[in-house]
């Protein structure tokens, strides 16, 4: 399986949706830690790197190919 790539702005999936039934979140800060941001609500949250790349399902829309 390739590495999944993702960056600053970019609308991703999660493994989990998010309780509020939406499973679109916005990439609003990267760092060691990733800070999301759920589209359907606007809650935010933050997680470690490496936790989001195991937790986050795919990248619906890339900012960076867009
Ligand atoms: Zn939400």
């Amino acid at each position: 399986m390739e590495p999944k790539k993702f960056g600053l702005n970019d609308i991703v999936e999660m493994k989990k949706q998010h309780p509020c039934g939406t499973n679109k979140w916005k990439i609003i800060r990267m760092g060691a830690d990733v800070r999301i941001k759920c589209e359907g609500c606007q809650h935010s949250v933050m997680i470690p790197r490496r936790e989001f790349e195991k937790k986050m399902k795919k990248v619906l829309i890339s900012a960076s190919e867009a």
